[in-house]
């Protein structure tokens, strides 16, 4: 017998065929999806509003899915990682990263990466799968729980592991689960970021059908030093990619975040800088500079601050709208591109309660 379903993954017009067939009213879908993403049951019995018979006859039927909580480490600086087993043996992580009044959940879209960026650990992995988009919003969810009652996740960047639009359907139905205000969690699509290696007509299709931010990782500002970088410039080109991002439905007050990971002696001078203010000249756009978070095995060095200050200082004479990221738990390797995961069998399977950081 195959194992149930996990509800989670049923569309709304899926759990509506399954009502439908089962006798029961279809705006039952709403109070069960209510129950799935705002109150967070964990067991049918909970939905209290449901008759016995129908709790009886969704318990038959599905499961209600839930990532296993494996590891939970803290940085000196706040932020949090997590660490989550997913059916089948893979595992992601999160990171939790409190800043001033925000709180921001960086999640996964896919277990490894298959994009090959030559400086990023999750690239070492490979792709292992993707992920469902409730294992995506359950990232959030889980997150939550651990949380006190008076803290809530307030901003979800797309930015862990695995890229997001490669894994295009899942990663925009939870992105429907997450911004729903009435039966979803509930978060503003303003305080969601997608992150991208650049998949163009993936790009255009996001923005026509969603209203999240978008961030692109660019790293280089010429096809040669970026193709070694990035294998993925082989099929979009920089002229493609950035006359796709002059073309986009971009509201007024918004801008494209372009992210540039600052490699020592690789892509950090001043001739850099300049090419790169004057391949984004007329598209609003902002700079992140990420000075390199290294990793075990690479053969990459983060510049000093003296060199991303020469680098920063280049891009705002020339008018760019430049932010340089200060590495978050790097001591506990959660920053950007340190994210690696862990098998599960060898993981030591702590409850989250329990974990010491
Ligand atoms: N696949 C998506 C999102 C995941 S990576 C993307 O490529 O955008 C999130 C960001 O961290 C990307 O900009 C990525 O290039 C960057 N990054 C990867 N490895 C890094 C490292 N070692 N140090 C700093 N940033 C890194």
């Amino acid at each position: 017998m195959n194992a149930k379903p996990n509800i989670k993954d049923l569309s709304f017009k899926e759990l509506a065929v399954f009502l439908t067939e089962h006798g029961h009213p279809i705006y039952r879908a709403k109070q069960i999806r209510q129950w799935l993403f705002q109150k967070r049951a964990i067991l049918f019995a909970e939905m209290s509003n449901l008759s016995r018979g129908l709790r009886e006859e969704l318990d038959e039927n599905f499961t209600i899915g839930r990532l296993q909580a494996l590891r939970r480490a803290e940085s000196r600086d706040g932020t949090v990682k997590f660490l989550f087993g997913l059916a089948g043996g893979a595992s992601i992580e999160s990171v939790l990263i409190p800043e001033s009044r925000r709180l921001t959940l960086c999640v996964s879209t896919q277990a490894g990466c298959g994009f090959g960026c030559a400086f990023c650990a999750t690239a070492v992995l490979g792709l292992t799968r993707n992920l469902m988009a409730s294992e995506i919003v359950d990232q959030v969810l889980e997150a939550s729980r651990t949380l006190n009652a008076d803290r809530r996740i307030t901003h979800v960047v797309l930015m862990g592991m695995g890229e997001p639009l490669a894994n295009y359907d899942q990663t925009l139905s939870a992105l429907q689960i997450m911004t729903d205000g009435e039966w979803g969690v509930g978060i503003s699509p303003r305080r969601i970021t997608v992150s991208t290696v650049g998949l163009v007509p993936q790009i255009q299709k996001l923005m026509a059908e969603t209203r999240v931010n978008l961030a692109i990782s660019l790293h280089a500002p010429s096809d040669e030093l970026r193709g070694k970088l990035m294998p993925v410039n082989r099929k979009y080109s920089l002229s493609q990619l950035l006359d796709c991002c002059r073309a986009l439905p971009i509201p007024r007050r918004k801008r494209i975040t372009f992210e540039y990971v600052l490699l020592r002696a690789v892509n950090d001078s001043e001739q850099h800088a300049r090419q790169l203010a004057k391949l984004l000249q007329g598209i609003r756009s902002k700079v992140n500079v990420i000075p390199f978070n290294p990793h075990p095995g690479t053969a990459y060095f983060r510049p000093t601050d003296a060199e991303v200050t020469r680098f920063q200082k280049v891009l705002y004479d020339a008018g760019v709208q430049v932010n340089v990221r200060r590495p978050r738990g790097d001591d506990i390797q959660a920053a950007c591109g340190q994210l690696q995961g862990e098998e599960h069998e060898r993981a030591p399977a702590i409850p989250i309660s329990a974990a010491v950081s």
